[in-house]
């Protein structure tokens, strides 16, 4: 079955849909995506996706190629012409292709493109089993808030995690757990949950923002702080969360199980209280 795809306007074939190769996300890897999830056919945790969307074109001085409300458009129109039950939508703006040259025009027209993913996200072995966490070096850039193309430290990260037999890399700087490598990272202990703060070391993740609040509203202890990797050995429960995995159980980590070696109970609460909060705020 072949997808329809935007690109810069146009809703096309997925065998029809081309990006010069001139483009600066090729060539330099000068843009930003988002990722936003898709339950029952609905938008999850779309302000935030939208809002995260709009700092990571202002921080490298992108223009916004259109309003909010027509975003909204192109991605209900990508989710409805695609008969999309459940998955993700995928959304990159590049400043545009231009003749290669490192420094730009201020005039480029940004490059769009939009496609969706079938994934099965509420129901899938990862979330009801837990998954094995792989600690690998964080060889990212300083800029690690901006949501940037430039994903070649995550690629080798996620690579090295896959082929140890983990489902996701735990990046370490300094001996300090920054995130995964393309989601938000946490352990309990004594009932508090740690997480790394946010400043440039990491992704203000959307899936982060929208648990925290609930965290709060339900009186379940937070301490946002950095913690090192054997604190994460040591830990009760531990978990990541992300668009593309929702609060996801890590059971063990470096092949070491964390506490039980089984999805503890606090992971389980925090799964319930997201989905119902994102089933409930859907759009
Ligand atoms: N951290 C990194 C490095 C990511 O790439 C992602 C998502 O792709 C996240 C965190 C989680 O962010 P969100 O919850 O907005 O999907």
């Amino acid at each position: 079955m072949t997808r329809t795809v935007y690109v810069n306007g146009d809703f096309i074939d997925e065998a029809d849909a081309t990006v010069s190769i001139f483009d600066r996300g090729f060539l330099f890897a000068d843009g930003i995506y988002e990722v936003v999830a898709i339950m029952d056919s609905k938008l999850i945790d779309f302000p935030g996706h939208m809002s995260r969307l709009r700092r990571s074109l202002r921080e490298i001085n992108i223009p916004e190629p259109m309003s909010e409300d027509e975003l909204l458009g192109v991605i209900r129109e990508i989710v409805s012409s695609n008969s999309l039950d459940e998955g993700l939508v995928y959304m990159e703006i590049t400043r545009g292709a231009a003749d290669r040259d490192f420094v730009f025009s201020a005039d480029l027209k940004p490059t769009v493109v939009m496609f969706s993913q079938i994934k099965p996200l509420v129901e899938n072995q990862a979330s009801r089993d837990g998954v094995k966490l792989k600690s690998v070096l964080d060889l990212r850039w300083a800029r690690r808030d901006i949501k940037s193309v430039g994903l070649l430290a995550q690629v080798l990260a996620k690579q090295a995690a896959k082929s140890a037999g983990a489902y996701e890399a735990l990046m370490i700087k300094d001996g300090h757990v920054t995130e995964g490598g393309s989601s938000s990272a946490y352990i309990i202990k004594d009932g508090v949950v740690v997480t790394h703060p946010l400043n440039n070391d990491i992704l203000p993740g959307i899936t982060r923002a929208c648990l925290l609040d609930l965290v709060a509203a339900n009186e379940i202890s937070l301490d946002e702080r950095a913690f090192t990797l054997e604190e994460a050995y040591a830990a009760d429960e531990a978990f990541i969360t992300a668009a593309s995995t929702y609060v996801c159980p890590v059971v063990a980590i470096d092949d070491r199980p964390v506490g039980s070696g089984t999805v503890g109970p606090i992971v389980r609460r925090m799964q319930q209280l997201y989905l119902e909060n994102a089933r409930a705020t859907a759009v």
